[in-house]
């Protein structure tokens, strides 16, 4: 198969995560006979200090070109005055809404290798494999803003339509039936309108053309406590914008580090997004201490979701696996043992690929 990449960089460590993703689908390319072309793009903090724009009319063209985009991460201290202009993660949020990426799915699967970085205890969190799908484009964060004129009162209104709620309980019906078959939809019923329009159209949905699959709903307060109680009872959790941005976070802590966690932002088109869920941690950027695994991993899901290249995935994701069984770690997971290097962690995949 022939196939482009957009690189999209970005700040701080994504630089170094991105390089490393690119190494392993090198590998993929080469052990699978597949042509993967890969292009490098401006976005962010860095395209606002080269092109005064977080996110540049060429980033976003060769983007819709491209097959499958990866991005590292935006931001840092250096664009984070909050009377700038503009800001790196308007960048993102911009090239999201511009491709209609409409679905964020964000799996969080514990490594038994890694059960002790978790701060559950290990009996709660082994086996713990969730498919979260977020609303990414509507509800709060896209609804209308009002401030009264003398600025003591203000307002940001969360609105979903029918359409909306009907597309995202499907790609959460379709990922179940391709996993242990169960969903939980995720709201506010009991308080907002706009959960119960969500509860009605996710019952119609599920009832009508999922009716094989399990299907609850939950409130999204006792979810909360669920997931730190009961992980393991959940397969696909849907939700909406602001829930799915708070419980997915919660969510992330369960495998014990961030640099594990990949994520895939789709639409009804071509191309996915796939990036680490992790920031740009400038705290460790050019020391080679940032862990390139979840960017890895989300390579792996563009292999899944962009190309079909479910065989491909599945290398890469056992590759992640065989390295942690054989105990390579960053600093991020080493618990104070020896550590490798971001390249090394990188190489250790790529070798590990069969
Ligand atoms: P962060 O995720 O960048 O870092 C939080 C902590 O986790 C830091 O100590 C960091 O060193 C560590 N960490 C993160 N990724 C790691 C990795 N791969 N390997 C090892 N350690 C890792 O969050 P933050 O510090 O709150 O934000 C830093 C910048 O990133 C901010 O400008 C923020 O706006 C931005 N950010 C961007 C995105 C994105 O691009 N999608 C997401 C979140 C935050």
């Amino acid at each position: 198969m022939n196939a482009t990449f957009a690189l999209l960089p970005g700040d701080g460590i994504g630089p170094e995560i991105v390089a490393q993703a690119r190494l392993v689908l090198e590998t993929v390319a080469r052990s699978y006979g597949h042509v993967f072309t890969f292009t490098d793009h401006l976005v962010g903090g860095i395209a606002i200090d080269e092109t005064g724009d977080p996110l540049p009319a060429s980033t976003l063209e060769a983007c819709r070109a491209a097959d499958a985009i990866l991005l590292g991460a935006v931001g840092g201290p250096r664009w984070s005055d909050p009377s700038a202009k503009t800001r790196p993660e308007a960048g993102l949020l911009r090239l999201r809404s511009e491709l209609g990426l409409y679905a964020n799915l964000r799996p969080v699967v514990t490594h038994d290798q890694l059960i002790d970085a978790s701060p559950l205890r290990p009996e709660i969190v082994r086996g713990t494999d969730i498919l979260f799908v977020r609303e990414l484009t509507s509800g709060i964060y896209f609804g209308p803003s009002h401030e009264s004129d003398d600025g003591t009162v203000v307002s940001d209104g969360m609105q979903y339509s029918i359409p909306e709620i009907e597309r995202i309980i499907r790609v959460a019906g379709d990922a179940a039936r391709r996993r242990s078959g169960k969903v939980t939809s995720v709201d506010k019923a009991n308080v907002l309108a706009v959960s119960r329009l969500w509860r009605t159209t996710a019952d119609r949905i599920m009832a009508e053309e999922y009716p094989e699959l399990e299907f609850e709903t939950q409130l999204v307060d006792a979810m909360a406590m669920h997931l730190l109680s009961r992980p393991r009872d959940f397969d696909v959790v849907v939700t909406g914008n602001l829930f799915g941005d708070i419980l997915s976070d919660e969510a992330s802590m369960l495998p014990g580090s961030l640099g594990l966690l990949p994520s895939a932002s789709l639409g009804d088109n071509p191309p996915g997004l796939y990036e680490p869920i992790h920031g740009s941690a400038p705290d460790i950027a050019g020391t080679g201490r940032a862990n390139p695994l979840a960017t890895i991993s989300s390579a792996a899901m563009a292999l899944r979701h962009s190309l079909d290249l479910d065989a491909e995935a599945d290398a890469v994701d056992r590759a992640v696996g065989q390295v942690l069984d054989d105990g390579t770690r960053t600093s991020d997971i080493a618990r104070g043992g020896p550590a490798v290097t971001t390249a090394e962690m990188g190489a250790a995949v790529a070798a590990a690929i069969t």
